[in-house]
């Protein structure tokens, strides 16, 4: 008995009747969508809290608010995004009309993984709603609580004819998977990702894969200890340090090392206090199976800051290791938690070397404050006067003259590690504020992933980009000068 027959069946006859291709219709399931995070937000809340034991600041703005700036930016856009787009022609189509269709794909699969569990399932399913897909989302079942508000209260605030929620483990997604859909977009961990691509390539479906991987995090030797100290940690710790695009492993000197370790200690001490346990700005590990992952990479190295645990609470403290090996557990996987280890290079040259030696990162980060372009002393108070300053919702607070980012405002030994490796994103003397931005496309390169959304690329991301040309009727004495019999005429035509 298979238990998604009946499901995918009303779903596809709904796409087959054409009644998600309207604006309309479109808008009206983004607009459900905001309604739910309105109407439900406390309820999210206390769920990520279940869950991670994610404080509300960090299911504000990593979670609720980053799903509803998606959908306001969609819905403002839809008919703009929804538009033919015209293109160059040559000589042979000038009579002709040329353009671009973006059209639904049609059934649509979402799998989505447990660490930002509202985001990662409702960001992707903007983009597929707003380019008219019928959509199944499957959650994590490792984010029970917020598993359940996704299965029970969402699909209330969507058209149920063309949206579905499933439940499951890796089994019943592997059933799932045995269908066929028209695209899949997958968000978890690489090895999952290679078994969701060959269960696509079984229907030759295309496939976006949000992966992971190690995020290396350069940091040269002429930088201010605490202000990178400040960021990499909040960055490494936010979500008890289960992010995708978290600083994985520090680069550096043994000489920066030494300047970083106080600075960490002091940033770290400030964010959680003397007791980070008791702190609730401090998550979670989701599972017990993944607390036992990481309380064993904790014997890797040498641990100087945290390295406490406690699997009563799933409670990892934030940890700084030194002295790794390359050959270590934790420099060898995914780390995925609360933990930081620091690898010692001679030089610039030695940490590009060592990233390239690696599978490409999903993210990368380099800080420097050296070589900076001699023009940017005197640039730098007109920068800070013209720069646009954008909230963290995205609204913009003040706005003057945009700068580009060839602006000397980037360092030369950050734009080295940008021009000399290669990565889905990069962010220069901060974390992963990159990601923040919808203008930005957000995805994985080589073992990272494939594909981007957010934006206006999600939209592209569910749409088919059909290639059309519309020829008049007529003329057809001037069309026939390229039929056979060819001769010499044909040739001085082209
Ligand atoms: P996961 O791959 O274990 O699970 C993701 C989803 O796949 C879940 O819904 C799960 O039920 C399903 N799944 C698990 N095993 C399966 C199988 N054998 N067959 C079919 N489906 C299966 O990932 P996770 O543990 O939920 O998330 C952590 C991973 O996700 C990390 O590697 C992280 O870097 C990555 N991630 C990537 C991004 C990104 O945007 N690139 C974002 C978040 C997480």
């Amino acid at each position: 008995m298979d238990p998604f027959a009946d499901t995918l069946r009303r779903l596809r006859e709904a796409f087959g009747s054409g009644r998600t291709r309207p604006a309309e219709f479109r808008a009206a399931q983004l607009k459900g969508l905001g309604r739910f995070l309105r109407d439900n937000k406390q309820l999210l809340q206390e769920a990520l809290l279940q869950d991670l034991h994610k404080s509300a600041f960090e299911a504000e703005v990593s979670e609720i608010r980053i799903s509803q700036i998606e959908i306001d930016l969609a819905l403002r856009n839809l008919r703009a995004w929804m538009k033919d787009e015209k293109v160059p022609k040559n000589l042979g189509t000038q009579l002709d009309s040329a353009f671009i269709r973006k059209e639904p794909f049609g059934l649509v699969l979402i799998i989505a993984p447990w660490n930002y569990p509202v985001n990662l399932t409702l960001v992707p399913l903007v983009g597929a709603l707003a380019a008219g897909n019928c959509v199944v989302l499957k959650p994590s079942e490792f984010s029970r609580s917020t598993e359940k508000i996704l299965a029970e209260v969402l699909p209330r605030y969507l058209d149920q004819s063309c949206f579905a929620v499933v439940l499951g483990g890796p089994q019943e997604t592997g059933q799932l998977l045995e269908h066929k859909f028209d695209y899949i977009f997958f968000t978890g961990n690489p090895r999952v990702g290679r078994i969701v691509m060959a269960a696509a390539a079984k229907h030759l479906t295309p496939v976006t894969l949000e992966l992971g991987g190690k995020n290396p995090c350069y940091v040269d030797d002429d930088c201010d200890p605490q202000t990178v100290a400040n960021r990499v940690a909040w960055f490494r710790y936010f979500n008890s340090g289960q992010t995708c695009v978290a600083p994985d492993y520090v680069l550096c000197s043994p000489d920066t090392q030494e300047r970083l370790l106080p600075a960490l200690q002091r940033a770290i001490t400030r964010f959680y206090g003397e007791d980070p346990r008791s702190s609730p700005s401090l998550g979670r590990i989701i599972s017990e199976k993944h607390f036992r992952r990481l309380r064993g990479l904790l014997g890797c190295g040498r641990v100087v800051i945290g390295g406490q645990s406690d699997e009563s609470d799933r409670y990892i403290a934030p940890t700084v290791l030194v002295d790794v090996q390359e050959t270590e557990p934790v420099m060898q996987e995914e780390i995925f938690g609360p933990i930081l280890p620091i690898v010692n290079v001679r030089s610039l040259d030695e940490a590009i070397d060592f990233i390239n030696r690696r599978e490409k990162p999903l993210a990368l980060y380099a800080f420097s404050n050296s070589n900076q372009h001699p023009a940017r002393a005197k640039l730098e108070p007109l920068l800070r006067k013209h720069v646009p300053t954008w909230g963290l919702s995205g609204r913009l607070l003040h706005n003057h003259t945009p700068t580009c980012d060839s602006s000397p405002a980037a360092p030369k030994v950050v734009k080295r590690v940008l021009a000399q490796t290669s990565s889905g994103g990069f962010c220069g003397n901060d974390g992963f504020m990159h990601m923040t931005l919808t203008s930005l496309p957000f995805g994985g390169v080589g073992a990272s992933g494939m594909g981007s959304y957010h934006g206006k690329f999600s939209f592209d991301t569910f749409s088919h980009h059909r290639a059309c040309l519309l020829r008049p009727p007529g003329l057809e004495k001037i069309y026939s000068l390229r039929y056979p019999p060819y001769s010499p005429r044909n040739l001085r035509m082209l």
